[in-house]
């Protein structure tokens, strides 16, 4: 967390009074969204020896290969003959992390602003604010939020044994666990809890599942209860969550289980959301940026990847990472400009960290 002098980071609360404080600590790179596209601009950041600070909405990065595809195969990644999405993301965050960059999980930026005095921009989130000389919006489709149910008690047991993700396996163990979805992350997260929960549900409300086909081979042999033509009905307890009601979408007959946690894998919903108030010029969806150094209508703030649009813009991962270098280099300069803009070649460098 960014140490700005009495004890931690300022709150966005205390607004822009922030202003006229000087913040002790500012990054020299904001990269706003954990894709593979700020991950690949997190390494490349350090490569050029720049205190970088990656904040991403959800609690894992690797954007929509994490959370729309982990599965998958993909083919056109230069060097990967092919390479499943998971690992891809695994591969970019061991690269990332060579130069210990910031990565605040959890965190989506709301407010972007630039201090009128010697330019550093200022950014929101709920954590507090931090500051940064260069900001590279790397936000892909925008932030990503899980889909919700809206039946009784999902959105009371929040935190109460209503859950999203899988962050610690240990709270499940010897408990029983309801999973609600049927894509890969539900199937996974049922694969996962077997060994270590006492008992675990899985319903869909089809009986055809989006999974990989070899997970829902293992699901049916795992000892995972499979409930298809299943929904939940709502969820029931006190302090926290003691029993859900689900129900056979084809009869009505309804069944109570008693669990203590339930995980919702219905999927993720993204949005531009405050994004839209930050001054950059939006069209389709997307910032507008130059293509020759990926740089917005506002002065050293950047983007990259999927957010980003010029044109003849073409939309993957090779060529975000293309970009999102240029962003880098540009961002150096901008921050020093007695800089190259090319640092050279990262072959030739003598050690970590070079600008
Ligand atoms: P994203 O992957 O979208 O990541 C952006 C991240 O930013 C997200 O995690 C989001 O939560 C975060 N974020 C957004 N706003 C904020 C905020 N305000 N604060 C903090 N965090 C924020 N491309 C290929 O090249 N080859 C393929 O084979 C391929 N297959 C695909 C298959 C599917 C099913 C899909 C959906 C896409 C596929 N793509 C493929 C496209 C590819 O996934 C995208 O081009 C790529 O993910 C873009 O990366 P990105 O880092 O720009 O954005």
């Amino acid at each position: 967390m960014a140490d700005l002098g009495g004890g931690g980071p300022a709150r966005p609360s205390d607004g822009m009074a922030l202003q006229a404080a000087q913040p002790v600590q500012v990054d020299d790179i904001a990269l706003i969204g954990g894709g593979p596209v700020g991950l690949f601009g997190a390494f490349y950041a350090g490569l050029r020896g720049l205190k970088t600070r990656l904040f991403e909405s959800l609690p894992q990065l690797g954007g929509q290969l994490t959370a729309l595809y982990p599965e998958k195969f993909i083919y056109d990644v230069p060097g990967f003959p092919r390479v499943q999405a998971k690992v891809l993301v695994a591969q970019l965050v061991e690269q990332a992390m060579q130069f210990n960059p910031q990565v605040m999980l959890n965190t989506p930026v709301t407010g972007l602003q630039q201090r009128p005095d010697g330019g550093i921009f200022v950014l929101t989130t709920a954590r507090g604010v931090f500051f940064a000389k260069v900001v590279i919006v790397t936000a892909g489709l925008g932030a990503f939020s899980p889909k919700k149910l809206a039946a009784p008690g999902v959105a009371e047991f929040e935190g109460k044994g209503v859950h999203y993700w899988l962050d610690d396996l240990s709270r499940f163990r010897g408990r029983r666990a309801l999973v609600v979805g049927g894509g890969d992350s539900a199937v996974d997260f049922a694969l996962m809890l077997q060994p270590v929960a006492r008992h675990v549900t899985l319903i869909h409300r089809r009986d055809g599942f989006r999974a990989h086909e070899q997970s829902v081979k293992q699901l049916y042999a795992s000892g995972v209860e499979v409930l298809v033509f299943h929904e939940l009905k709502r969820l029931e307890g006190g302090e926290a969550v003691e029993r859900a009601v689900v129900f056979d979408n084809r009869t009505g007959a309804e069944r109570v289980l008693d669990v203590q946690h339930v995980v919702f894998a219905l999927g993720f919903s993204a949005d531009l959301g405050p994004m839209r108030e930050w001054g950059l010029e939006l069209e389709d969806e997307a910032i507008r940026v130059n293509s020759f150094k990926m740089e917005t209508a506002v002065a050293g703030v950047y983007a990259a990847g999927d957010i980003a649009t010029y044109p003849g813009k073409v939309k993957l991962i090779a060529t975000g990472f293309g970009e999102v270098a240029t962003a880098v280099n540009n961002a150096c300069r901008y921050i020093d400009p007695s800089l190259p803009v090319f640092p050279g070649h990262s072959s030739n460098r003598k050690s970590a960290g070079q600008r």
